[in-house]
């Protein structure tokens, strides 16, 4: 059997999300405990919530939900590359002197990978446009990031988000790499089939590549 690596955040009461997002919460509606014949919980979260993606809709009225979303980009070969910037602007130049031949995925893996679930990085390396064009050119399909969002912090214009989307570059965000040696692997992390929504959250693995 082959080992999986599970690059997924814990979702629970504690997990760290975006200042203002509401935490995870759920309480029961049936309770064996209190006699009922199940446990039956009700969730509530942010589709950000954890590891996610985010639908074209996150930043655009015209843009697509979870439900619509072609899966394709969700599922195969993914780079996972280690960068040594803490902060500021990723650029191409922190990808020197990687293999990345063939890249149809980025996963880009920081320091925040090594947070634990309940510590949010305000001041994380962020993509720039520069980076997105780039990685566009080189045909990706999908950009992943270990921080909560493929934006600085404080950005609200969205310019990463907006152009990604004008790409067509698929994007996970808050998966955490830690332990994940570099190299390529076959990437599954698929959308929740949620309609009318701005992204979802998903169970993101990374196992052995198939080709
Ligand atoms: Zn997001």
């Amino acid at each position: 059997m082959s080992h999986i690596y599970d690059i997924t955040r814990t979702i629970s009461p504690s997990l760290a999300v975006w200042p203002g997002d509401p935490p995870f919460s759920f309480e029961h509606n049936f309770s064996i405990e209190a006699g009922d014949l199940v446990n039956l919980t009700k969730l509530k979260l942010s589709p950000h919530t954890g590891s996610h993606i985010d639908a074209p809709y996150h930043c655009d009225d015209a843009g697509a939900h979870p439900a619509d979303l072609p899966l394709e980009r969700y599922i195969g070969p993914a780079h996972v590359v280690t960068i040594a910037r803490r902060y500021g602007g990723i650029v191409p130049e922190d990808f020197a002197g990687h293999d990345l031949a063939g890249m149809e995925r980025l996963l880009i893996h920081t320091w925040t990978s090594e947070l634990p679930d309940e510590q949010w990085p305000e001041d994380f390396p962020y993509p720039t446009l520069e980076i997105v064009d780039w990685l566009a050119a080189r045909g990706v399909v999908l950009l992943g990031v270990d921080t909560p969002s493929v934006d600085q912090f404080e950005d609200d214009r969205l310019s990463c988000h907006h152009r990604l989307n004008q790409h067509g570059i698929a994007v996970l965000e808050t998966l955490t790499l830690a332990g994940v040696p570099d190299g390529v692997y076959e990437l599954v992390a698929l959308p929740l089939k949620i309609a009318d929504v701005c992204g979802s959250p998903v169970r993101a693995i990374l196992r052995p590549p198939l080709r």
